[in-house]
């Protein structure tokens, strides 16, 4: 069968449980696809092929039929898997190997998934375009001189290039739903406590969320159901039913009450604002009512956001010491030994980080900015709570631009801040969101961010699904 990497990983699976296709079979296909294109958009750290072949011989011996088996998936570098390494593509973590399965790890292993390797990202989960890795940016395959957004750009590529149908990253302030937004994907970040953080690489405890990127919202929903609820390993994992998304995907949305902020259009690019407005149209015309809102604290939303993540960052990234994990330096004495991995092991993001995050928690500063900034954040949270009074969901913009160059905002850091603008909030109020395609300009993807209140993932994916039948399939087979 010609083009398997090509087809959706729901196309995938009923053809493994029909019989028609063996899980080896796609998984080969998979893999050389990886080796043929993989050179140009360098989406992937590590292809685990014989890891991935041994799985699929698994998935095919199982007979009975349970969803996504046998169909691969690649995983974020930041989330560990047993005896493979996870890097987070940072140069201090070199070499460290997982010496245990994250839980999404576990249950998607349970469920005869296929993991593939892990894709390339932003150090840490710190960027915006991928720039950021150590090991080489990521290009965006609709336009190989451009970034594919970030920090899970690696992901995002991977999926929109067809080396895989499916692959986790993680979103702290946007770096699913931006990444899918300019890669012309589907990118869902769960409400914070849906999905285990055991196993995934803190960069900011209260904001991270493991999410996931597909082509279309139904194989989004497939996943969901594999890796969400409660987990022992992770106390701020709640325990509510997980629940039948795919089943919950098409239901009618008439009357279905859709909120407008006017924070997120005001300055927005009109090429942008009319190819949310089009997919507004087409959601109307299916019976949903728009509904005016007021989140009036967004326009706060980077600063907190950049004060709140940078402070867990800081604490968080303590570990890496050059004892415990990867890297070490060579030096005369403990105290220079630190001082020496930290240096050479951390790439300038990360220290950037580092350093606006010891200052923001500094006794001198901590009321000023830390103390400040989660008061804010409990008002952005507020914000959101008053609207979902009157609304199913929120439409806003996925990002304010379509993918930029590579080097483009390199050199300045707040102009890269700035691509999370519409992003960031959401992640502050614990809320999930999801970015589905909604058309292009000038051949570039754009995407629109669906919200609902909390643990409402089945209503985001309904709308989505929705929409993509009215809008059509997407041709994503570009290089
Ligand atoms: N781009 C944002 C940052 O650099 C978001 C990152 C993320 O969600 N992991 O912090």
């Amino acid at each position: 069968m010609n083009n398997i990497h090509k087809l959706s990983a729901t196309e995938l699976e009923k053809l493994i449980s029909e019989g028609k296709i063996t899980s080896v079979q796609v998984t080969k296909d998979i893999l050389e696809r990886i080796e043929n294109v993989d050179d140009k958009i360098k989406a992937f750290i590590t292809v685990e092929k014989d890891h991935a072949i041994k799985a699929a011989e698994k998935a095919d011996e199982i007979k009975e039929n349970t969803p996504l088996r046998g169909v691969p998936i690649a995983l974020k570098d930041n989330i560990v898997s047993l005896d493979e390494e996870t890097t987070s593509a940072s140069k201090i973590l070199k070499g460290y190997y997982g010496t245990y399965d994250a839980t999404v790890v576990r249950k998607l292993k349970e469920a005869n998934v296929v993991l593939v390797g892990k894709t390339n990202m932003d150090e840490f989960a710190m960027g915006s375009s991928n720039e950021n890795s150590s090991f080489s940016s990521v290009s965006n395959p609709w336009d190989l001189e451009r970034v594919p957004g970030g920090s899970s750009g690696g992901a995002a590529a991977a999926v929109a290039a067809c080396e895989v149908p499916i692959a986790l990253g993680s979103d702290t302030g946007g770096s699913v739903r931006q990444p899918a937004a300019l890669t012309g994907t589907v990118g869902l970040k769960p409400t914070y406590g849906r999905v285990s953080r055991y196993g995934l690489m803190a960069f900011s405890s209260s904001l991270d969320q493991i999410g996931i990127i597909a082509r279309n919202s139904l194989d989004v929903a497939k996943t969901l159901g594999i890796i969400a609820g409660v987990d022992e390993y992770d106390s701020t994992t709640v325990d509510i039913e997980v629940p039948d998304y795919v089943g919950l995907i098409n239901r009618d949305i008439k009357g279905l009450k859709i909120g407008i902020s006017k924070q997120f259009f005001e300055g927005l690019n009109p090429e942008m604002k009319e190819k949310i407005d089009e997919a507004l149209d087409k959601l109307v015309k299916m019976g949903a009512i728009l509904v005016d809102i007021d989140l009036k604290y967004t326009k706060y939303s980077i600063s907190t956001y950049y004060i709140i993540s940078s402070a867990e960052a800081s604490s968080n990234l303590s570990r890496y010491d050059g004892v415990r994990y990867g890297y070490r330096a060579d030096a005369d004495n403990i105290e220079d030994m630190y001082v020496k991995t930290r240096t050479e092991g951390f790439g300038t993001e990360v220290k950037r980080r580092i350093m606006i995050g010891s200052y923001v928690l500094s006794s001198g500063f901590y009321d000023a900015y830390f103390k400040k900034a989660s008061q804010v954040r409990r008002l952005i949270k507020d914000d959101f709570a008053n609207a979902f009074k009157n609304v199913d969901v929120i439409i806003t913009p996925t990002t304010p631009t379509t993918a930029f160059k590579k080097g483009e905002k390199s050199s300045n850091p707040i102009d890269m801040y700035l691509s999370d603008i519409y992003t960031v909030s959401i992640s502050l109020a614990g809320l999930p969101a999801l970015s589905v395609p909604v058309g292009f300009i000038n051949g570039l993807p754009v995407g629109m961010q669906i919200i609902s209140n909390y643990f409402r993932e089945d209503l985001i994916l309904n709308v989505a699904h929705k929409y993509e039948m009215e809008r059509g399939e997407i041709e994503y087979e570009r290089i």
